[in-house]
Formats: C-alpha cells, structure tokens, sequence
C-alpha cells in the first residue's frame, strides 16, 4: 500500500498535525512518500523522520498546490493521499479527489485495515457517533490533529527536489499582496495544555481566572462561545464546532455544561478535566477527572497550589 503525504508547514517548520500523518502511513503499514512546498528546512526535517521527501520549491498557494498534488498523485499513484485537518488542507483535498475523480473523506480521527481495504473512522453529528467509511479505489483523506503520535527520529531517507509543470489554467487565483490582519494570534491547534472557560465563568472579571491558570500551567486559553458573545475574550480563542478542532494533553474546562458543539472540537483531548457546579453536567461524562463545585472557588486554589508546584 502506498501513501502520499502533504507536509503543511507555517513558512518557518512543518506543521505537528501534518507530521502526525507520518505515524498514520505507518500505522497501515504503508510506504509513505512525503510531499514538502516552498521551505526546504522543513523538508530537511521530514526526511529525517525516515520518510522519503518530494520537495517542490515554489508552491504556497492553494490553486498551484492543488495542482503540484494532483500531478504528483498521477506520477505516484498511491492508494491513499493523506493531509492535515487545516484550513489549507481541507481547501485542497477535495480539490485533487475532484480533479483526479478519487474518494474523499474528512476529519478522519481513525484508519485500520480490513483485508486490503483501509476503514475511516471520523466523527459524524457532531460527534455524536463515529462513523467507518471505506472508499473504493484511492482515497484523498484530511486526518484531524491529534488523532496520531508525533513520529519518532529515524534514519535520513533523502530529499528529491523536482520541478512540476503546473498548466496555464490551473492556477486561477494569483497572490499580489500579503497583509497581515492585525488580529489575536492563538495557536490552540499546536498547544499540549489548553484552560477553557465557559458561560459559568459569570463576568469578564472572572474569566481572568481561566487567563491565569493557563498562564501558571503554561497553557493557552481556549473558550466556548458565550464568553466570546460576551466579549470577555477574542473569537481566536473558540474552540468548536465553529472554533478551533483542538487535540492537548490537558483540556481544563471551567465553568462549561458540554454541548456538542463545544464537545465535538476537543473531545480528542488526552486528559479532560471539568469543573462545573452541576453534578449532571453532560461535560462530566467525557471528563477523565470531575470537579463539582463553583468555578470561583477552585480556580483560585489551583492557580495558588499550581504556583506551589
Ligand atoms: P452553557 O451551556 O450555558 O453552560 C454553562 C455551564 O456553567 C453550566 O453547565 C453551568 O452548570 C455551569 N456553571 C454556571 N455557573 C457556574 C459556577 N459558578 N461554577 C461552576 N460551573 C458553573 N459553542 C462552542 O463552544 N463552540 C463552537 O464552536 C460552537 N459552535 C456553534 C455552532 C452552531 C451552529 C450553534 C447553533 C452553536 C454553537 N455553539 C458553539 C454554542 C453551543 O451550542 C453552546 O451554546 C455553548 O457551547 C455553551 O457554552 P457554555 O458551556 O459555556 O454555556
């Protein structure tokens, strides 16, 4: 079985969720191929994961990955292609499964395989359910973070640099100019320890307990909607549905009841902890350790026990 790997990098190294994708071919058994654009640093970085590296120069966008990938996927012809859950990635993926008439599925937090096929496993409803899905022929498949180990160091398996003829007509949007937003910058996506607050927190006052505690931890802070509603905090902190899909070692939900939309981004989190005053809380059943009790009241002993530490 063979799969073809998209390495997203931020311009500066390869993004974690896309270097997880390297544990996922693994996990199948299959021989991967990574794909790399436009930083070779990062392609550097890959090969020494011990996965052989494409590494294409000037791609960045979307329009000219997009081709760069479906000419690759004819070259190579794999059984699966495998991305990130991003923004970008999931920009491309149905892109090439259109072009190149193949399978798509998104969101993928599982994959085994069963005789020579390979099953999907994503959530559905809001991650109500979990559904397996097998596709017929290759596979153009978006893996959501966290749902793999970081791959370990091994053995330099090598570069190729290449150069892709991309035709006149794929690319259709051009870039002329790059402006930065002058916005909130919060990489939920990346951090190993994220404090969450919720409705319960009752006031923007109060919500600076959430901000201290992940301060203490090291951790970033993450948010449901309503505090954003209430402007206690930025929409860059929304995890979510319509947030951020987030994956740490330690998810500290404050003062949040577990609605799914709020559920289905971080209930890939390693080790859940959840502080609510109602013991029937539906945050509780995910929760690896509940608390019940007021969120006024436990958050200023742990920040003062976790200063201890
Ligand atoms: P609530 O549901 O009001 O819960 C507050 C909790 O705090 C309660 O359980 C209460 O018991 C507890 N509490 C109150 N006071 C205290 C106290 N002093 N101490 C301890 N506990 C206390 N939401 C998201 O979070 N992310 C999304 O991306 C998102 N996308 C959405 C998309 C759509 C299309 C829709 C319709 C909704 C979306 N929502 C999203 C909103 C979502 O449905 C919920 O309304 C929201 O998650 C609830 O947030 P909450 O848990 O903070 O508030």
């Amino acid at each position: 079985m063979k799969a073809l790997l998209f390495i997203e990098t931020d311009g500066e190294k390869a993004l974690g969720g896309s270097l997880e994708l390297i544990s996922a071919a693994k996990a199948l058994d299959a021989e991967g191929t990574a794909l790399v654009a436009g930083n070779r640093a990062a392609a550097d970085t890959v090969a020494e994961l011990g996965i052989p590296v494409i590494y294409i120069e000037s791609a960045t966008d979307c329009d000219t990955l997009t081709a760069v990938l479906s000419e690759t996927v004819k070259e190579e012809n794999p059984d699966l292609v495998l991305l990130a859950n991003t923004a970008l990635s999931k920009d491309i993926a149905p892109r090439i499964a259109a072009r190149q008439n193949l399978g798509c599925v998104s969101d993928v937090t599982g994959m085994s395989k069963s005789d020579d096929k390979v099953i999907y496993t994503r959530p559905a409803y809001n991650g109500t359910i979990l559904e397996n899905i097998e596709v017929e022929g290759t596979a153009v498949v978006t893996v959501r973070n966290g749902s793999f180990s970081k791959p370990e160091a091994a053995s330099n398996a090598g570069v190729t640099e290449k150069k892709i003829e991309i035709p006149a007509d794929a690319v259709k949007a051009k870039i002329v100019d790059t402006v930065k937003e002058i916005t909130e910058s919060v990489n939920l996506e990346e951090a190993e320890i994220i404090v969450s607050g919720g409705r319960g927190m009752g006031s923007a006052e109060n919500f600076e307990l959430v901000k201290e505690l992940a301060s203490v931890l090291g951790g970033v802070v993450g948010a449901t909607r309503p505090p954003i509603e209430d402007g206690w905090i930025s929409r860059a902190h929304q995890v979510g549905q319509s947030g951020k899909i987030v994956a740490p070692k330690l998810y500290i939900a404050c003062g949040i009841s577990g609605a799914a939309q709020h559920t289905s981004g971080m209930m890939g989190s390693s080790y859940i902890v959840a502080i609510n005053k109602d013991e029937d809380a539906p945050i509780f059943e995910i929760a690896n350790l509940s608390i019940v009790g007021n969120v006024t009241e436990i958050l200023p002993l742990m920040i003062e026990e976790m200063k201890k530490a």
